[in-house]
């Protein structure tokens, strides 16, 4: 259907609209013509991406001075290629409608070389570390100069011919999956990897991970010359501000110490013979370097797989010191460094310190300055391409040592340094850890709020909406909750806080291994599952109490009577017994047996796997899923967070609990037709602190009288519930509420044409920002409100 939002005309590749999706494009609309950015959470399984790709592929078309480019980032790739297909269905719908080709935009997917390469033997090389490695052996700008006066060098045909005349053939129009890519890529004899990363630069709608914009090391590669008018949007972005903090963090171990003295004797090696065999290149090199590194120009398209961990422009403008030009001194320099770095993870007790203290420690000790550590990563980068050493992966401790050392001269503020004598998971074995750790998530997201016109934070999950323009140092200028519109109360959230002997359940620190909390968790679980059809999905708060709590279970035979009603798999820490657990759980659920997921909050089945339907009809949360507070690292993250942005540590060790669990109950429900239960087996979650930070289309259904249940209370509730939703239900009865036509959506416009909402689209966009956001506080969207 076609939809006028807010004068714009928007094509909208369904008969139907939800009215989440109806007020979920006003509001991006609102933010895109404010210019700046905006916080939406949308209920999951309301046809987010669908809303999000039809507002803002019609705003390129009508406007294209204002938008040039769509940046689409999410996490995972089945996620990635979800959204690419969205954006086929919404294509070929404009073709019928506008007998064109389609919407008259390029689109494509970037994903890493694993996934694009076809060349055989590489594609085989392993893991994505051993194939980009394989790649770059082949494609080494100096391994091609070699190939070309000896044929004997193994080079990769289809790079060479995307080189030669790649570039000057761009995709034609239309929509690209990783598959079509591939496809056109083969028929051309290029490289699909080469060709989509290349694409970047002129295609109209860009989809890739977040990793290609958050990370410094692959966003200087791969995403340098992306123009200002672009609008970025980061969907599922419930856990944004952990994948900035990943991004620009390091961990460095004594193993991977002991592998830095043998790259550097290697590269001492291979410099000596390079002095005998061919000194013109080592001198070459000091000449490029004595101009700077911005014109030393070494950086093929090729070679940038080392790329600097610092953010640009930080340190690239400036030429390198004369103590790190020629090779000998750069190598005994970094000598020093290591033999330091040794020196500092030889300890018996716990070290926290900050940049500065290490750097003056540093100095001291081993006469190592801060500004050539500045300089490390990059001129590690020039010598191994100097020195032509094509398998890279030999110096990625080396390299990890020198972005460290970038990263610690770098910044002094919003990083700390944890030395710490144990691993946490061998508290007996010394095995020092050196923790280089950013606690200001805002340090790699701020030159993407800087440099584009709109960011649209997005997911299922963002309540609190205020928190994340404080932890990312952003003012956005639309923060907008929708609640959930439905013709039908499919979902069931409940708070069970007690057994049936009234024992209160909870996870709290000092009932947790209660015996009796235990035998009540195992109660609630083994009442359910024989009352609910299908799969059921148990989150716990951690690896280690799962495994406890089973093994108690296992003696009070509750796990008997649990497999009497279904079959039971559990979550472990390896992914390959995970996947196996998965599979088997879909299989028992497909064909009836009936299944119980145990799994882990932050583990893999938490984030990213959907159990929509009869795969999910029921997720327990068992406790609040708190994260380990005593955990330096994380103590660290608190008193900067409370002296930065003045968020207190409660509030934000509630807030990411909140956000964990809200995370785990959404997987249970994937779109209208859908329903299931939803229960938070905790006392603590009956407390405004913890209830009202839920998600808003939660909140909304979460009634009084189910805040403070017993298990026997719940299993009723349960029961009636199942009954209920076990009635035939078809779209008819969903029409005009919670699914709307083109002629509804015609009334809800001349309704709203009278309200402030459209007079506001008729002012500059100077006005909207202050009218959208006069007070910086979050508005939580009812559409149901609307629609009466
Ligand atoms: S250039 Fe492309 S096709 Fe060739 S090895 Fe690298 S990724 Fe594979």
């Amino acid at each position: 259907m076609k939809i006028n939002i807010d004068g714009l005309l928007v094509y909208f590749p369904y008969e139907y609209i939800y009215p989440e999706q109806y007020h979920y494009m006003i509001e991006l609309k609102r933010t895109i013509d404010a210019k700046g950015h905006g916080v939406l959470e949308m209920p999951s399984g309301t046809g987010k991406t669908v809303s999000l790709l039809s507002l803002i592929v019609a705003y390129m078309k009508a406007r294209p001075g204002i938008v040039e480019k769509f940046i689409y980032c999410s996490r995972t790739v089945p996620e990635l290629e979800k959204v690419i297909e969205e954006l086929k269905v919404l294509d070929k719908y404009y073709a019928t409608e506008t007998n064109e080709k389609g919407c008259g935009l390029l689109g494509i997917v970037l994903s890493s070389r694993k996934n694009l390469c076809i060349q055989r033997d590489v594609k085989q090389a392993g893991d994505g570390a051993a194939v980009d490695s394989a790649c770059f052996r082949l494609t080494a700008s100096f391994v091609r100069k070699k190939h070309m006066t000896d044929p004997n060098v193994p080079y990769c045909k289809y790079y060479e011919e995307f080189d030669l005349h790649g570039r000057d053939n761009p995709l034609p129009t239309g929509i690209y999956n990783m598959a079509d890519i591939k496809t056109y890529a083969k028929k051309h004899n290029y490289c699909p990897y080469f060709l989509t990363r290349y694409a970047i630069s002129y295609a109209n709608i860009v989809v890739y991970s977040y990793f290609y914009l958050l990370d410094p090391k692959i966003a200087n590669v791969v995403s340098r010359e992306l123009p200002k008018n672009s609008v970025v949007v980061f969907d599922e972005a419930h856990n944004i501000d952990n994948v900035c903090i990943e991004s620009m963090s390091c961990l460095i171990t004594r193993r991977s110490l002991e592998k830095c003295t043998t790259s550097l004797n290697l590269l001492t090696q291979t410099v000596n013979e390079a002095k005998t065999n061919n000194s013109e290149r080592l001198k070459e090199e000091y000449q490029r370097l004595v101009e700077g590194l911005r014109q030393a120009k070494l950086s093929k398209e090729t070679d940038l797989v080392l790329a600097n961990p610092a953010l640009p422009d930080d340190i690239l403008q400036e030429s390198i010191p004369g103590s790190l030009r020629s090779a000998d001194s750069f190598l005994s320099f970094l000598r020093r460094f290591l033999e330091y770095v040794k020196l500092r993870l030889r300890i018996a007790h716990v070290v926290h310190e900050t940049p500065v203290a290490f750097l003056r420690d540093c100095l001291e000790k081993v006469c190592v300055d801060r500004k050539p550590l500045q300089f490390c990563a990059e001129r590690l980068r020039s010598l191994l391409h100097t020195l032509e050493l094509a398998d890279y992966a030999n110096f990625s401790s080396l390299t990890l040592l020198c972005n460290f050392a970038t990263l610690v001269s770098t910044y002094t503020r919003g990083f700390c340094l944890i030395i710490e004598p144990f691993d946490e998971r061998t508290p007996t074995i010394i095995n020092p850890v050196l923790y280089f750790h950013c606690m200001d998530a805002s340090l790699p997201i701020r030159p993407i709020m800087s440099r584009f016109t709109s960011v649209i934070i997005t997911s299922g999950t963002l309540s609190p909406l205020e928190m994340y323009p404080r932890i990312l140092d952003f003012h956005p200028v639309n923060t907008v909750s929708f609640t959930m519109t439905l013709a039908r109360n499919c979902v069931l959230p409940m708070i069970v806080s007690k057994g049936n002997d009234q024992v209160p359940m909870t996870t709290k620190f000092e009932s947790r291994q209660d015996v009796a909390v235990i035998r009540n968790y195992g109660h609630l679980l083994a009442q359910l599952s024989a009352v609910v059809p299908d799969g059921i999905v148990a989150f716990f708060p951690s690896y280690h109490y799962l495994e406890s709590t089973f093994a108690s279970w296992y003696e009070q035979h509750i796990v008997e009577q649990i497999q009497r009603n279904k079959l039971l798999f559990v979550e472990t820490q390896d992914a390959e017994e995970t996947s196996l657990a998965l599979a088997a759980y879909h299989r028992a659920c497909e064909n009836g047996r009936g299944a119980v997921l145990l799994s882990v909050v932050r583990g893999r089945v938490s984030e990213g796997i959907d159990f929509d339907h009869h795969l999910g009809r029921c997720v327990i949360m068992f406790g609040v899923p708190y994260v380990y507070t005593q955990s330096r690292i994380f103590k660290a993250r608190l008193d900067f967070l409370r002296e930065q942005y003045n968020v207190r540590p409660n509030e934000f060790i509630t807030f990411d609990a909140m956000r964990h669990a809200a995370q785990c109950l959404g997987r249970a429900i994937r779109g209208k037709s859908d329903y299931g239960i939803m229960i938070l087996a905790d006392k603590r979650y009956a407390r405004a602190d913890k209830r009202f930070k839920l998600p808003g289309w939660i909140q909304s259904q979460l009634q009084d009288a189910f805040i403070n249940l017993s298990i026997e209370e719940s299993i009723q509730a349960s029961r009636r519930f199942l009954r209920l939703m076990g009635q035939p239900f078809n779209k008819n009865d969903q029409l005009g509420l919670a699914l709307l036509t083109r002629e509804h959506i015609n009334k809800l416009i001349e309704q709203n044409q009278k309200d402030s909402i459209i007079s506001m689209g008729k002012m500059n966009s100077c006005q909207v920002a202050n009218d959208l956001n006069p007070t910086n506080q979050s508005r939580t969207v009812t559409t149901a409100m609307t629609l009466k």
